[in-house]
C-alpha cells in the first residue's frame, strides 16, 4: 500500500485554497485518517464534490465519513488515491471492498483492478456473494464471470450458503440466474448441435475425398478397374476413412441383397455414390467413381430435388473447399489408426 504523509500538519497556504489542505477520513471503527484534499479530489469526483461543500463553521477540521467497511479497506483505498496501486495483498484482504468503495467514488481504474482480482479468486463457496456485489457495483465483466460459474457448477453452488441465502431473500436474482443459465444451456446444445453437424459434413468430404482417390490410384486393397493395384503401397494420408470405403466397395461388390434388397450397407455406399455425382465437376468421360455417369444426369432429371439433399451438397462442397484451409497442416497430414466407420454416418 502507498504511504501517504503520516501525520500532515496544518495547511500552511495562507489562501486556504483546497490544493495543500489536510482533511480527516473518518471510518466506521472511529479511526481518522488523515489526507490532502487535492489528491482525493483529482482521484474521485465524488470526493470532490464532498470536499468543495461549504462547510457551516469555516474554521472547523473538513471531516469526510468513508463507514460501512473496515477501516484498513478505507486505508487501503486511501493509499490506492495516492498512488494508483495496490498490492495482491490487499486484494486477497479487501477486494470486495475495495470494489464497492471504487463504484461509490466513481475510481474507475481501482475498479477494472478488483473486478480482475475478484475474478482470479472467485470460488463456488465465494460466486454468489460475489455475484450480488458485481450487480450493485455495476462490474459486468466480473457479473459475467460468476454466472458463468454458477452455470458450470450449480450443482455445488446450490448447496452453498450463499445460494441458500439469496433464495431466501432476493428471490428476483435468484431468478434472473437462473434464467441466465437457462439460456447459456440452450446456446451451448445449439452449439454442440452445429459443431456435429459440421463434423458430418467435414467426415463426408473426406469420405468424397477418399472415394476420387480409391477410383483414381488406388489404395491398399481396391483400385480401379482399368489399373493393377500398385503394390507395396502404403495407407494414405486419410486411411481410417479410406479403409472403411474400401470395405464398403468391395461389400456392394459382392452382397447379393444389394440395395433393392434391403441391404443398409449397399443403400449407404449408393448415397456417397450419388453425394459423389452431385458434386463431382469432371466431364463425364474422364470420371472413375462408379455409378457417377448415370447417377449425374437423374440428378439432372430431378432438377427439383428435395431442399434437405441440395443442402447436404452444398455443406459437403463447402466443407471440402475449407477443410483443408483450415486444418493445420500436421493435422492433415496424421494418420488415424482407428477406421472410421464412415458408413454408420446418418446423411
Ligand atoms: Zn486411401
Ligand atoms: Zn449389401
Ligand atoms: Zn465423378
Amino acid at each position: 500500500m502507498c504511504k501517504r504523509p503520516a501525520s500532515p500538519t496544518e495547511s500552511d497556504n495562507a489562501s486556504g485554497e483546497p490544493t495543500d489542505t489536510y482533511i480527516q477520513i473518518l471510518t466506521s471503527g472511529g479511526r481518522r485518517i488523515p489526507a490532502h484534499a487535492n489528491i482525493l479530489a483529482s482521484a474521485s469526483t465524488v470526493l470532490k464534490s464532498i470536499i468543495d461543500k461549504p462547510r457551516k463553521h469555516r474554521s472547523s477540521d473538513k471531516t469526510v465519513p468513508i463507514l460501512g467497511v473496515p477501516c484498513d479497506a478505507v486505508e487501503m483505498f486511501v493509499g490506492f488515491l495516492y498512488s494508483n496501486k495496490c498490492t495482491e495483498d490487499d486484494m486477497e484482504k479487501f477486494g470486495i471492498h475495495l470494489l464497492a468503495l471504487s463504484h461509490v467514488y466513481l475510481v474507475p481504474q481501482l475498479k477494472s483492478r478488483c473486478s480482475k482480482a475478484l475474478i482470479e479468486r472467485l470460488t463456488i463457496e465465494n460466486v454468489v456473494d460475489v455475484l450480488q456485489l458485481a450487480r450493485l457495483c455495476d462490474a459486468p465483466d466480473l457479473y459475467l464471470k460468476c454466472v458463468k460459474l454458477v452455470s458450470k457448477g450449480f450443482k455445488a453452488v446450490e448447496k452453498t450458503e450463499g445460494w441458500k441465502f439469496l433464495q431466501t431473500n432476493d428471490p428476483f436474482l435468484e431468478l434472473e440466474i437462473l434464467q441466465v443459465i437457462d439460456e447459456s444451456e440452450s446456446l451451448r446444445k445449439r452449439n454442440r448441435k452445429r459443431r456435429k453437424e459440421q463434423n458430418l459434413y467435414i467426415q463426408l468430404s473426406e469420405a468424397m475425398d477418399c472415394l476420387e482417390h480409391i477410383c483414381t490410384e488406388g489404395c491398399i486393397s481396391v483400385g480401379p478397374c482399368n489399373k493393377e493395384p500398385t503394390k507395396n503401397m502404403f495407407p494414405c494420408s486419410k486411411f481410417s476413412t479410406c479403409q472403411g470405403l474400401q470395405l464398403s466397395i468391395q461389400h456392394v461388390a459382392n452382397c447379393k441383397k444389394r440395395v433393392n434388397g434391403g441391404c443398409v450397407r449397399c443403400k449407404r455406399m449408393w448415397q456417397l455414390f450419388k453425394l459423389h455425382s452431385s458434386i463431382c465437376e469432371l466431364p463425364d468421360s474422364t470420371c472413375n467413381v462408379p455409378l457417377c455417369r448415370p447417377l449425374k444426369a437423374q440428378n439432372m432429371k430431378n432438377k427439383k430435388e428435395e431442399g434437405r439433399w441440395e443442402l447436404l451438397v452444398r455443406k459437403v462442397t463447402l466443407a471440402k473447399a475449407t477443410s483443408s484451409l483450415l486444418l493445420p497442416k500436421k493435422k492433415r497430414n496424421e494418420k488415424d489408426p482407428t477406421p472410421k466407420n464412415i458408413m454408420a454416418l446418418e446423411i
